[in-house]
């Protein structure tokens, strides 16, 4: 017997969603991609002939020093980088930058950027994501060079082989992403040669440079977009039938502040009520949608869902709210439930084999409502929305500011690296550039500006220096 599910979707406490990645995927993953049985991990340092005699010495001391008070010396952080000068000689990727920059990009590497751009244009986008069409002129790049991204998994991997260590493992984070600005549905890559690397190929690149958690987010395709529809079927099934891809993390978005329920909302405030409905019923069937296509991930439990919203206090703001927001997954989840019915009883059993299924699929989405994030910064299209000034000015405590690039260089720990090989540092709410580039063969193309709040100064190099005190 299936049971409707929508009276409890209001019944749960606000979801303050973490974008910080659970532990669990963490150990299936270092179970899978154990960095120690992968070849040029296993013999801890294996120099080239262009390194340093003086620099193996010196890691061996440290190592030595650091193994003997029972400290793993596998980390970037208990080297002095100026001892490590010159062991990044021969990387092309690398060349120009010292072993204090490469040290600053592996700690900042949150995002490894593979596309800008997006097409869903959602309100609350930190990122202000615009069209990748706006970017499309000749010395313009929306995408990476597929040769940029070996340059850099290649420049990295001999960098951890000559360290016998990943110089990831001192970043912060504990995840990644192959995005900024982008949707993941829409993201994959192509060598020169034709052969197209999926999200997954991509991520996995990443993890076995980081062996971090890699994360996939989507707000959604177009229902009729058959190829985006094609390439999500053949990902989860490839995800889904092998545990090489444990170490991702699935997130879906369904949020009110998408550009086709805003549509909705501002149709519905005209009292256009016809139009509320054709939008508002694109936007929940798109979803709906997304939710059936990624079941094979809901059952492998490697799904969470992004619940963002305003506080139900905020005046001025209705169908943005918590509560709200709430309605809208009732909606979504509503016609999912169609969708499994459909699939169970016309026997075609795509995604449901047996209809047990049905409730188990739909009770593990309920439960990843459990709290809503109201932590959103307001600016750029949200602050259209939000014109309640108690929330505003609570919100604006909430964001620090860091005016001082030299107190941002010590705090910011998040960072992105753009499609020409830039180096920006963040915090979600500021972002500041530096002078830091990796050796990209598109390195001088321009791409689309960077949010949230780029700052005008620079992070620049000699800043740095305060930041190692090891000698
Ligand atoms: S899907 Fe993500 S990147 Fe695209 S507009 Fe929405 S929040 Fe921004």
């Amino acid at each position: 017997m299936i049971t409707p599910i929508q009276n409890s979707l209001y019944n749960y406490p606000p979801l303050q969603y973490k974008k910080q990645p659970q532990s669990t995927n963490n150990a299936a993953c270092k179970k899978v991609l154990n960095l120690n049985n992968l070849p040029f991990y296993k013999n801890q340092i294996s120099f080239g002939q262009s390194d340093d005699e003086k620099i193996r010495k010196y890691m061996k001391k440290i190592r030595l020093k650091h193994t003997r008070h029972g400290v793993t010396y596998k980390n970037i952080d208990l080297y002095n980088t100026k001892k490590l000068e010159g062991i990044q000689k021969d990387i092309d990727v690398f060349k120009g930058l010292s072993m204090e920059q490469i040290k600053f990009i592996a700690k900042h590497s949150t995002e490894f950027v593979l596309q800008r751009g997006c097409h869903n244009m959602c309100a609350h986008c930190y990122a202000k994501a615009m069209p990748p069409s706006y970017q499309k002129m000749p010395d313009k790049i929306n995408k990476i060079d597929f040769e940029d991204f070996e340059k850099l998994y290649y420049g990295f991997k001999e960098l951890n082989k000559k360290l016998g260590f990943s110089i990831f493992k001192s970043a912060k984070n504990d995840y990644n992403t192959l995005f900024h600005d982008a949707d993941s549905s829409t993201i994959f890559l192509q060598d020169k040669n034709g052969k197209v690397y999926d999200y997954l190929d991509l991520s996995k690149m990443v993890h076995e440079l980081t062996d971090k958690t890699v994360l996939f987010d989507t707000a959604g395709w177009n229902i009729q977009d058959k190829k985006t529809q094609k390439r999500m079927e053949e990902l989860v099934k490839k995800a889904a039938s092998s545990d090489e891809y444990d170490f991702m993390e699935f997130n879906i978005s369904t949020n009110p502040f998408h550009a086709l329920n805003y549509r909705a909302l501002q149709h519905l405030k005209n009292g256009d009520y016809e139009k509320y409905d054709k939008f508002r019923d694109i936007y929940t069937t798109r979803m709906a949608n997304v939710l059936f296509t990624f079941t094979p991930l809901i059952e492998k439990e490697q799904v969470n869902l992004l619940a963002r919203a305003l506080p139900n206090e905020t005046r001025h703001a209705k169908g943005y709210r918590e509560d709200d927001l709430l309605k809208l997954y009732s909606e979504v989840f509503i016609k999912l439930l169609k969708l499994y019915k459909q699939d169970y009883e016309s026997g075609a059993h795509k995604v449901i084999k047996d209809e047990e299924q049905i409730n188990k699929n739909l009770d593990y989405l309920n439960k990843k409502l459990k709290k809503v994030d109201k932590s959103m910064g307001i600016n750029g299209r949200l602050a259209d929305i939000v014109t309640d000034k108690k929330i505003v000015a609570y919100k604006a405590t909430k964001e620090r500011t860091y005016a001082n690039p030299h107190k941002a260089v010590k705090a910011f720990t998040d960072g992105l690296i753009d499609i020409n090989g830039k180096l920006y540092v963040m915090n979600w709410y500021e972002t500041y550039p530096t002078d830091i580039q990796l050796n990209y063969k598109n390195k001088d193309k321009i791409t689309a500006p960077i949010h949230p709040s780029l700052n005008e100064q620079k992070i620049t190099s000699d800043m740095l220096e305060d930041l190692d005190n090891r000698k």
